[in-house]
């Protein structure tokens, strides 16, 4: 119980799953599934989960990367949902998991003197009121114009009225979940990533477990578990109705695009956060790029690869230019990203009636047959909640009784020792014979088990080399992500375990050579499997860069200067 996902080890990963019996079976390792595989297997009980296609592949790799209270949810009243997240937010950042959540400032415009600034400035008053006791993170400040223009020069100058600044915290969302599977792992978890659940085993009424397709061969084998959990997103209905279950609650989808773009295109030293008609626009600071979004529509299409629209792109970069002084056009943009929110409809039936912005993001459990739990909606920074709640849900009859839940005092793998590590980033560069700066970049990234991939560094010094020219990553992170990780695909590599997928502008394609040819050796794939690999992943790269290759559409002009509501 290492805390390794070996890609080299999942035969006997999907082995230990057919030996069975469990105790639970998690269905979908987004970060609700992983969170709830870490939340069960830390209370002593025998855990498998299985994926689909990667861990972090859904929904779970393509959000705002915000841990946040949500301060739109406090406007619509959902004062729970803001207090649990806040709350959460906190604890990441302070204790579980202090290398992947960081403090991050947002800067809100005001442009109505008198009436927007004691509205905003009360909102924020409840907002840093709402947080536990010890803040790890500052508290807001009201700034003049003077001050906000000091901050991000790139505001429009005419009618700013200051701003308020207040912080959030942010987080690679597709590198946590990993490191949340890992954490289960360490704990016994079984986890085993492009294995469907295709439908449940039954003994009567109960579930007893699901009839698992490993996706890489087509073969299908029983999984035995006492208790089935599905974690399963926007596919939830899916999985219920391939078994003829009928859930107390519906999925509605809503699509989320952002686009991401080089520092260089909005100059501003802090995150900005902007009123829209609908809802609201984040520039989000993430290392040498801006992620600017979000969109909120109805999606009904294709739930594994929704796709952004020039629509989705032009509608950003209009209400991007409300408020910037030199416009924003296509040519600024690096790449484009979609996901889906799993928002849950409030009641049976109601699905379809709300617009999906005043759709509530807190989470449904339901235990619609005896020995299955299924939980959808939420957020990911409630993630530890969701899985709290499931797996009580679940585990509320298991013979024997279950303790509760200790994820609450259970750091991630990598945050322990995490200021030693920090402090001793000069030493380890000198001893593993690295520049500083990537020992930093490592430790940045993976906090304490930056060591592990010092380690591969030392075995082989080639993977020191960066990956691609221009870019922080090493070619060790690549092996890493198969050897520690259980990358067992390119796209697995360049889309979520780096994400070169997202931050560069041929969507990582230059870089999947040399991804191959690392994987290649650890994998052992033959000239034909690499030739297979890099096409798939060449052909699911220009797939994401689709909507931005599209007819340009003239972005208008800025017009309109955004006001509170
Ligand atoms: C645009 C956007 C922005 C967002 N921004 C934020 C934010 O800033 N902060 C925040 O807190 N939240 C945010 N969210 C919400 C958050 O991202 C989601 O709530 C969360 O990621 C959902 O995780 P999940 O595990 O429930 O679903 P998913 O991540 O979709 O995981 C479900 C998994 O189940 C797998 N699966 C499906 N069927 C099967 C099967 N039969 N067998 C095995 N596996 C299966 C799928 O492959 C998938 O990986 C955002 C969401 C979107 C769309």
């Amino acid at each position: 119980m290492t805390g390794v996902l070996d890609a080299r080890s999942r035969d006997a990963s999907l082995q230990a799953l057919a030996a069975g019996p469990l105790d639970v079976l998690v269905i979908g390792g987004g970060i609700t599934g992983a969170g709830a595989a870490l939340d069960a297997a830390s209370r002593g009980l025998r855990v498998g989960l299985v994926e689909s296609r990667d861990l972090a592949a859904g929904t779970s790799s393509r959000s705002s990367k915000l841990i946040h209270g949500g301060l739109r949810y406090l406007e619509q009243g959902d004062f729970k949902l803001v207090r649990e997240a806040l709350r959460e937010r906190d604890l990441l950042v302070s204790r579980l998991a202090p290398h992947l959540v960081r403090p991050v400032p947002f800067l809100y415009p005001l442009y109505k003197k008198v009436v927007e600034r004691p509205y905003i400035g009360a909102g924020l008053v409840l907002y840093d009121a709402m947080e536990g006791v010890k803040r790890p993170v500052p508290h807001h400040r009201h700034l003049t114009t003077r001050g906000a223009l000091r901050r991000a020069p790139a505001l429009r100058a005419d009618r700013l009225a200051g701003a308020m600044v207040y912080y959030d915290a942010q987080v690679d969302d597709a590198r946590y979940t990993v490191t949340v599977a890992r954490t289960a792992a360490r704990f016994g978890a079984v986890v085993v990533t492009r294995a469907s659940a295709t439908s449940l085993l039954r003994d009567g009424s109960r579930v007893t477990g699901a009839v698992v397709q490993d996706e890489e061969t087509g073969r299908s084998f029983d999984v035995h578990a006492s208790r089935v959990i599905v974690c399963a997103g926007v596919w939830s209905d899916l999985v219920h109705s391939a078994s003829g279950v009928r859930a107390g609650y519906q999925v509605r989808m809503s699509k989320g695009v952002h686009l991401v773009m080089p520092r260089s295109a909005i100059d501003a030293d802090t995150g900005m956060i902007v009123r829209t008609s609908k809802s609201v626009l984040f520039f989000i600071p993430w290392e040498t790029r801006w992620i600017v979004g979000t969109t909120d529509t109805d999606w009904t299409g294709d739930r594994s690869e929704p796709a952004a629209t020039p629509e989705d792109v032009d509608y950003i970069l209009g209400q991007a230019n409300r408020v910037l002084a030199k416009p924003l056009t296509r040519a600024d943009v690096l790449a484009v990203y979609a996901g889906l929110r799993p928002l849950v409809a409030e009641a049976e039936g109601a699905a379809g009636e709300k617009p999906t912005t005043k759709l509530s993001r807190e989470h449904v459990v339901d235990t619609p047959l005896p020995g299955l739990a299924s939980i959808a909606g939420g957020k990911f920074t409630t993630y530890r909640l969701m899985a709290r709640d499931v797996v009580d849900a679940a585990v509320a009859d298991l013979p024997g009784g279950v303790p509760a839940s200790v994820t609450g005092q259970l750091p991630l793998l990598g945050a322990d020792g995490l200021p030693a590590v920090r402090a001793s980033a000069g030493r380890l560069a000198a001893h593993y014979g690295v520049p500083v700066e990537k020992a930093a970049h490592l430790i940045a990234r993976y906090g304490s088990l930056a060591i592990e991939v010092l380690d591969l560094i030392r075995g082989e010094k080639l993977l020191a080399q960066p990956l691609l020219d221009g870019h922080p990553y090493l070619r060790a992170e690549v092996a890493y992500a198969v050897t520690h990780e259980g990358a067992l695909h390119v796209e697995d590599v360049l889309a979520r375990r780096v994400r070169l997928l997202i931050e560069s502008s041929d969507a990582g394609a230059s870089a999947a050579p040399e991804v191959v040819a690392i994987m290649a050796g650890l994998l052992g794939w033959n000239r034909r499997r690499r030739a297979t690999e890099l096409r798939r992943y060449l052909e699911f790269a220009a797939a994401n860069a689709a909507a931005l290759s599209a007819p340009a559409v003239m972005t208008e002009a800025p017009t309109e200067i955004p006001v509170p509501a």
